[in-house]
């Protein structure tokens, strides 16, 4: 089995895992030489399941180009195949890597435009942790706002780094950073700073463009969504109600989508 395994990936080692709560996970493993990726791209990750047989999923990338070891975000999702393997994860366990990378959910498909917004729900902010960890994005657009839309706070991974990185942005940063947390299953009273709801009513409320302080415009708008099928189709249908586009193949366009199932 392992020869033709062989052929498409490589076998690498955890290196460091961290948990953010019982479900959340992220975890970086070696990164084979010449695995170059563009951030917002996703590799195919192979483990090994109850039967033995191999099983293969999607990851996004979540470290920056320039970064030793590859990073990924995961859930752990009950009685999930692939999941259920993740989670007894342990440093120095393998980790199949496809030698293939995928993905067009990059910075680049953007010709035009100079505010970027990043639409994520829970683990969908995967892409964007990488795309705000690599200074091309700082530099290409003027305005950056990530949206990160989860049900409950303690699924706000990620957020002290984020923070971080607004207040002191790579070198050569044009951009500002922008950060908006939406919580939907929980009162936001305490948190002034937090949004209460899903992204699409936020969206459609016009409260998202209002705790931005920034209109979304046909010309200077560029979208990116990125996590559950229902928000990206919602989302998708407003975006069209407005006059925008999806990026095709050749042609550009005013955003981009990634399901995650
Ligand atoms: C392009 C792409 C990139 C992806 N990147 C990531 C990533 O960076 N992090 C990540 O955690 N998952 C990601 N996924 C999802 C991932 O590939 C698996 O579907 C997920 O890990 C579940 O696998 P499983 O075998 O454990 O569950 P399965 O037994 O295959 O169950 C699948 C079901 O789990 C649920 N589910 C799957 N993914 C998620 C999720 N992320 N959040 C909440 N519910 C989910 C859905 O209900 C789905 O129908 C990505 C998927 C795609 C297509």
């Amino acid at each position: 089995m392992n020869a033709a395994i062989e052929s498409k990936a490589t076998r690498e080692t955890v290196t460091d895992i961290r948990r953010w709560n019982e479900r959340l996970i992220t975890f970086r493993i070696t990164r084979p030489a010449g695995y170059s990726f563009v951030p917002g791209q996703y590799s195919r990750l192979g483990l090994a399941g109850e039967d033995g047989a191999m099983i293969w999923r999607a990851y996004s990338i979540t470290s920056g180009p320039d970064e030793d070891t590859l990073e990924y975000y995961g859930i752990i999702v009950p009685n999930g195949l692939f999941t259920t393997q993740m989670d007894k994860l342990k440093v120095g366990d393998e980790v199949w890597l496809e030698k293939n990378l995928y993905g067009f959910m990059t910075a680049d498909r953007f010709t035009d435009g100079n505010e970027l917004w990043m639409l994520a729900t829970g683990t969908g902010i995967g892409p964007f942790i990488s795309i705000l960890r690599d200074p091309a994005a700082w530099q290409r657009f003027s305005r950056l706002v990530l949206v990160h839309g989860v049900r409950h706070a303690e699924e706000l991974s990620y957020a002290d780094e984020l923070r971080a990185l607004r207040d002191a942005p790579p070198a050569g940063a044009k951009a500002e950073l922008t950060l908006l947390q939406a919580v939907s299953r929980e009162a936001a009273a305490d948190h002034a700073q937090r949004l209460h709801g899903r992204i699409t009513t936020l969206l459609e409320n016009g409260e998202l463009e209002r705790a931005a302080g920034l209109p979304l415009t046909l010309d200077h708008s560029r979208i990116m969504l990125c996590g559950n099928p229902d928000m990206i189709e919602d989302t998708r249908k407003l975006l069209h109600a407005r006059g925008m586009r999806p990026c095709r193949r050749m042609k550009p366009g005013h955003f981009v989508t990634e399901n995650y199932w």
